[in-house]
């Protein structure tokens, strides 16, 4: 737990939420300036800044619930669809330094971009990228 994050206040209840679902590990709840009706944040109960941070168990358990929380959301706002977002650091768009998993509900038309321009590759250039990559790994 970490004093000045809000998203910890929230685990500890030290902060009111529209909590959606709880267990030991997982918490969700309603994000208050929501893009979507229905969008909300899945995020580990443990604070974690981000992924890179996070144990790759309490990754899977948050993971595994992300699905479920968003079927229900979905029935309930009639949405089609939804996009699962996870910002990385700060030039990613992440405001909040506690890890935690969008889930943004969709319809067609609904005005949210979520395509950016998209660029090519020269020629070699993507397996040189590839096998660069590959080496860090
Ligand atoms: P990010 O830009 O990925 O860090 O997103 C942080 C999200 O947390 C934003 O969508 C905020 O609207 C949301 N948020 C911030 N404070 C609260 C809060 N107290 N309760 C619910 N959602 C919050
Ligand atoms: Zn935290």
């Amino acid at each position: 737990m970490k004093e000045d994050c809000i998203f910890c206040k929230i685990v500890r209840g030290q902060i009111p939420c529209g909590k959606l679902y709880e267990d030991q590990t997982t918490l969700a709840f309603l994000d208050v300036n929501p893009w979507s009706r229905g969008h909300c944040l899945v995020i580990p109960k443990a604070h974690y800044s981000c992924l890179d941070e996070c144990p790759d168990e309490i990754i899977a358990a948050v993971s595994k619930k992300i699905s479920l929380i968003a079927a229900s959301v979905l029935k309930v706002v009639q949405a089609q669809a939804y996009n699962v977002l996870n910002n990385n650091g700060r030039a990613a768009g992440q405001l909040v330094n506690h890890l935690h998993f969008h889930i943004i509900p969709r319809s067609a038309d609904d005005g949210i971009i979520s395509h950016a321009p998209q660029g090519k590759y020269n020629p070699g250039e993507l397996d040189d990228l590839a096998k660069r990559i590959i080496q860090e790994l």
